[in-house]
Order: C-alpha cells, then structure tokens, then sequence
C-alpha cells in the first residue's frame, strides 16, 4: 500500500483551519488529520506541502517510523509551525489504520477507558452577576466544569482594544494588571457565596502576569478551590514555576502553547503542574501525545487539552480518542464551532450533557468536504497584539 497524494486544504468556515487529505492508492482509502495554528494557517500548509514529497510513495501503515523521518529528516526539527503540519500527516495516517482495521483509532490505542469526555466551556459577562448567570446557564446544559472571567478575552484588566493599524494586520488589546489582579478573587469570592462549592470552576490569565503577581492571585483565589489556574505564568518563565508552585495550593494548568515532549518534561518531573493543556493538533498528533500522557502519568499530571476555536473538529476528534483511552484523564475545553464548520468537516464527536462522545465509525469517523471547503476561501488573521494603557508592549 503506498500514499499517492496530500492535499492540503485551507479553508474559513467562519474561521480559518488547515487540513489535510492523505490519499492512497488503496480505491477510496484515504485519511483526514488537520493542523491548524491560529494566525499562521498558510505556513502551516507551505510546511505540509513541503512534507508532501517525503510522503508520496511510503507505505501509509508505518506511522511510527514516518513520524520518526519527518521530525528528523530537515535536521531542524520541532516548533509550533512545524509540529502542527506533523501532527496533521499524522492524525490522517490513523484514520487510515482504523479505516483498515475498521475501528474507531481509540479501539487502536487501547480501547475505551470511559464513556465520554468530560468537558468544560466558557462562563462570562460584564460583571460578576451577569457571570453568575452565564455559569447557571451551562449548568442547565450539563456542564459540571466552567472556566469563569469577566470582560473581554484576557478578563478584567483588559481595558479596551485598538482597531489594527491597517485592514487585515492585528487589533491591539490595551491591559492592565492591577485590576485584574484586583478582581478575579473578587469574581470568585462572589461565585463560591451564590453557587457552592460544588460546582468546578476554572480560570485562565492567557500569560499575562509577572510572576510575583502570578504568586499573589494564585494564593488569594486559594479559599475558591478552582479546578484549576491556567497559564498563570509563560512557559518561558522557567525559573519562577518553583516560586509558584509553592505558594499556594492552586492547582495549575499549562501548555497550550508547547509543541515538544522536552518542555513539558521538566514541569511533569519537577511536579510543578496538575494539568497539560497540550493536544495532538499542536503536539506532533495522536502518537506523540499518546507518549506524552504516558510520561505524564507517573507524575499525577492530567489532560486538560486546549480546545479553543481554532481546535477544529478533526482536531478535536483525535484529542477525544487520546482522551478515550488514557488513564491520567482530567478534562477537555470545549467550544462550540461556527456551524458551517460542521458541514466542512462532517462527523463531528457528540456533545452531550457536556461531554464528547466519539463516533464508532472506522479512523476518527470525520470526512472533510472538498467542494464545500473551497466555498469558504482563507481570510487573512492575526492573533491580538497586547500593550498596556501607555502604549508599551506588554512583557510578561
Ligand atoms: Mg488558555
């Protein structure tokens, strides 16, 4: 059996995302596996097509050893950019085992350790009681996990945003930490008195602390008892992971931004997480992140994957079938996806009393609509620039 094509698809079925169609020369045997990296879909596809003429001629059974001769042919090896276009061939070269194997590529990795994925979603509002009521609102829908914040994206302290310099560069956000800072405890203080303890909340600082402010927040939001902090610090501030960890007892989340086994390596051994936010979107696909919830496991840290928007629902479907079968299992983010992207990319995981149940169908029981793709053309999109009120780049 040999693959004979790789079609990369950039498509924006209300937002852009990469795919890919690895196709063999088996009649109507090909697999789907995507790789979208938001604000950089077309490198991500220029990295795809480039892999492409590795691909062509090799037999589509060997994930391992192919995974093992991209990462290592170019000599320069890993990064966001490249890791994402590897987990795509990746994730397409399981769907084609499963599809042979006709099982479900969670069936492949170990069978079902659970029923579902459990997962969380997003609460928020203008103040602390029009979030109290988005929270009450998801909890009527299923959801026993619900990541809490008030203002725009970036909480509290974001103050206003900037339109881009020109059409089609980034919009700016303007944030401060000191009312962030301020009132986050404030917003959980109001939570944990109209809702209990009962209910599991999260929240996440997108990074955008310092780490004596990351300190400070981590220990006054300890009498809320969140589920957990995510990104309270950059990944890069390594030396301050320590400070954090042991100041309070916050449970805390990273890794939406790592791409490689060896940075998460030193928060597992060092124990200085709970959760990993990691995926196989970004991560080298579904057997690279297979791996590193193994390395994981021994050190008590947990799934959390990321599951913004710009997780597809291919993407999504291979973190559900990682999630499936590991046993240091702890949630996965939840975001409902424009609707025609669900028409693009047909066979989506089931979202049921806020958790994911993946398709029984052979692979990853996703399709990928080429025709209807191509009526959704790319649009050019950058991620937010942010700056403090002065106008100051803000370095955290
Ligand atoms: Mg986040």
């Amino acid at each position: 059996m040999k693959i004979t094509e790789v079609r990369v698809i950039v498509t924006c079925p209300g937002r852009n995302f990469v795919f890919v169609k690895v196709i063999t020369d088996s009649p109507g045997l090909y697999g789907v596996g995507e790789g979208t990296l938001a604000g950089s879909e077309t490198i991500v596809a220029e990295s795809l097509r480039h892999m492409s003429y590795l691909l062509i001629g090799r037999d589509p059974r060997r994930i391992e050893d192919t995974w093992h001769l991209l990462y290592r042919q170019g000599y320069w090896r890993g990064g966001p950019v490249f890791m994402a276009a590897l987990a795509a061939v990746d994730m397409a070269l399981w769907d084609i085992k499963g599809k042979i194997a006709g099982l479900p590529v969670y069936e492949l990795l170990g069978g079902a350790a659970r029923e579902c994925v459990t997962c969380y979603t997003h609460a928020g509002g203008r103040d602390a009681v029009e979030c109290e009521d988005s929270v009450r609102s998801i909890m009527e829908r299923g959801f026993r996990h619900i990541r809490c914040q008030v203002g725009p994206y970036g909480g509290e302290g974001v103050i206003g945003e900037l339109p881009p310099v020109s059409p089609g560069t980034p919009p700016t956000q303007v944030f401060e930490p000191t009312p962030y800072v301020i009132g986050a405890p404030r917003l959980f203080a109001h939570l944990r008195d109209k809702l209990g303890m009962e209910v599991e909340l999260l929240h996440d600082v997108h990074e955008q602390l310092s780490p004596i402010e990351a300190v400070r927040l981590a220990r006054e939001l300890e009498p809320y008892r969140l589920f957990y902090l995510e990104d309270p610090l950059q990944p890069d501030q390594r030396e301050a992971w320590p400070l954090l960890r042991a100041a309070s007892a916050t449970p805390l989340a990273i890794g939406e931004i790592l791409t490689s086994r060896w940075e998460c390596l030193p928060l597992f051994v060092n124990r200085w997480i709970d959760f990993i936010r990691m995926k196989p979107q970004h991560a080298g696909g579904i057997t690279e992140m297979r791996k590193i919830m193994v390395m994981a496991e021994p050190y008590n840290v947990r799934s959390a994957f990321h599951g913004a928007a710009d997780i597809g629902l291919v993407g999504q479907a291979a973190s559900v079938a990682v999630q499936m079968v590991i046993p240091n299992f702890g949630i996965q983010e939840y975001t409902r996806h424009p609707e025609p992207a669900y028409e693009v990319t047909p066979g989506a995981c089931e979202m049921r009393n806020g958790a994911l149940y993946p398709s029984d169908r052979p692979g990853l029981g996703m399709d990928l609509d080429e025709d209807l793709a191509a009526r959704y053309p790319y649009q050019r999109s950058f991620m937010p620039l942010v700056r403090r009120a002065d106008g100051t780049a803000h370095v955290y």
